[in-house]
């Protein structure tokens, strides 16, 4: 089951989408999430609801074509991302496969929705792309055994892990380079883990302005969807909605000869198999909506060259 969150003249509420059409449960649920969150009995009685509100309430079923989509979790508690993830992105980089995850985080301020802009920052010449797996965790736990893993997953979606490789290296970490405003596209939905019974065996692939950049499979990661559940529940408490961000194959632009980087008026899609595709286009600070509130920032604050 796909589960959403969408506009349609002036509502915004969650849905379930059915091959071309979205069924409205915005009289039943306030958010995604609270349809995720449900025990798997109750997910199969919010399908029954779904295809029969196709035959019985028409006014509740929109054209996929027409709606906007929100990011289907647009605040989550914490985005925990993994670096190094997959063997091909390690081989890129000639680096040997970690023998621990590599775990950093991403603010959630940086989540913005399917078909939104990604924002060049004035003070990044180097935004790379990174297609990846994301898990959205539908249950509370900690301390999680690897065999119980599934059992804490509401879903999975795709996030397009975007990041400033020049801020990268002025940091010496990740934090502040993975979360620029808009650097974490997320969604177009999220896919029921009963739909999706194996995340290790999807393609996974990204196209910059339609030419492949990144093409590999989930089967290429290092560690994999149960292991990273119960490996960072040893350290923190996984909530419902809590995002982990798996990786990215190989192919970024930075690592490309020569490097690739996003430029405004880019045309980004990110898609896996079993879950859709999530598409963004690129725009510089200048030409975006929020540009006014990004010039004060900039007026503000030198631009900082890259090494
Ligand atoms: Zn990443």
């Amino acid at each position: 089951m796909k589960i959403a969150m969408f506009h349609y003249r002036g509502r915004t509420s969650p849905g379930i989408v059915i091959d071309d059409r979205i069924v409205d449960f915005g009289d039943d649920f306030q958010t995604a999430l609270d349809i995720l969150k449900l025990e798997d009995w109750q997910l199969r009685e919010v399908w029954g609801r779904a295809e029969s509100r196709i035959i019985s309430a028409p006014e509740l079923v929109q054209s996929v074509a027409d709606v906007t989509f929100d990011a289907p979790v647009p605040r989550p508690g914490k985005i925990m991302c993994v670096g190094l993830n997959y063997l091909d992105h390690a081989a890129e980089q000639g680096k040997e496969p970690p023998s621990a995850p590599m775990i950093f985080a991403k603010y959630g301020t940086a989540i913005t929705n399917h078909l939104a802009e990604i924002v060049l920052p004035p003070n990044s010449a180097e935004v790379d792309y990174e297609a990846e797996l994301c898990v959205v965790i539908g249950r509370t736990g900690r301390l999680i055994p690897i065999g119980e893993a599934y059992d804490y997953v509401g879903g999975y979606t795709i996030i397009n892990d975007v990041s400033a490789r020049d801020m990268q290296r002025q940091d010496k970490q990740f934090t502040r380079a993975k979360s620029c405003d808009t650097f974490a596209p997320l969604g177009p939905w999220v896919v029921t883990k009963d739909e999706i019974p194996d995340p290790q065996i999807l393609s996974i692939s990204l196209t910059l302005n339609g030419e492949v950049m990144q093409s590999s499979n989930t089967n290429q990661l290092i560690f994999n969807v149960p292991f990273l559940i119960s490996y960072l529940s040893q350290s923190m408490t996984l909530e419902a909605g809590d995002l982990i961000a798996t990786g990215t194959p190989g192919g970024v632009g930075v690592f490309r000869n020569p490097p690739v980087f996003l430029k405004d008026g880019d045309d980004v899609a990110v898609t896996i198999e079993g879950i859709g595709t999530l598409r963004n286009r690129v725009v510089s600070s200048q030409q975006s909506a929020v540009s006014s509130q990004q010039s004060v920032v900039s007026s503000q604050w030198p631009v900082v060259s890259s090494q």
